[in-house]
């Protein structure tokens, strides 16, 4: 754009770099899209496991470097089994896709939510220490907790167990990861 009038020999030669210009544009977009799509999970449009694993290495990189906090909380839906056997897959579809939006809800835009499994979602806490990230983990849990999903004539209670871990000095990925899982299940064994 610009204030003065195009002239019509300008116009030409805008006419004819807007043809070279549309098929690499096109070619960009669907691949942008592709990309999207081979890191997104379609069913909670989380982040999926792909991403999760490009994404953990380099925050954990950044964290060293830079000498920040990261943290991760681990949510396993409780007893998920059940609700697929009580009311279907299709309620049971619907029940992710709900705890996931509850999830990105109750988190920050600079905290990303993944789909690490079947009912499990990890998210990566950036510049969060770990006092503070168990308190975030609190925030979620009690959320979920707090919404009821609607299904037919049904009204369900969702509630999740949440693990919580902070990077250490010297610390390796998978005991980055461990770490929270072990919480998780310390939680899941607490009466979940
Ligand atoms: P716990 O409280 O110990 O976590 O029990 P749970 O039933 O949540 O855990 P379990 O691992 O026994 O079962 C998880 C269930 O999640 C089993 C599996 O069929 C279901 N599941 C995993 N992915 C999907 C999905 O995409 N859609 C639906 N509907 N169910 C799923
Ligand atoms: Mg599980
Ligand atoms: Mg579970």
């Amino acid at each position: 754009t610009r204030t003065q009038r195009f002239a019509k020999d300008e116009l030409k030669m805008l006419e004819s770099l807007l043809c070279c210009l549309i098929y690499p544009l096109r070619n960009a977009t669907l691949f942008h899209q592709a990309l999207k799509m081979a890191y997104t999970d379609p069913l909670t449009k989380t982040n999926n496991r792909t991403a999760f694993n490009d994404q953990v290495m380099r925050e954990i990189k950044r964290a060293e470097r830079s000498e920040q906090h990261l943290s991760l909380i681990f949510v396993d839906i409780d007893h998920f089994k059940s609700i697929n056997d009580e009311y279907g897959h299709a309620c049971g579809d619907m029940a992710l896709a709900s705890t996931a939006a509850w999830i990105k809800d109750s988190v920050r835009g600079s905290d990303v939510v993944f789909r690490y499994g079947g009912e499990e979602f990890v998210i990566l806490l950036t510049d969060t220490n770990l006092d503070a990230a168990a308190l975030i983990a609190e925030r979620i849990r009690a959320d979920i907790e707090s919404h009821t999903l609607a299904y037919g004539m049904d009204i369900l209670n969702i509630t999740a167990s949440l693990g919580v871990s902070s990077l250490r000095g010297n610390d390796s990925l998978e005991g980055f990861i461990k770490r929270a899982d072990e919480a998780m299940y310390r939680a899941k064994a607490n009466g979940r």
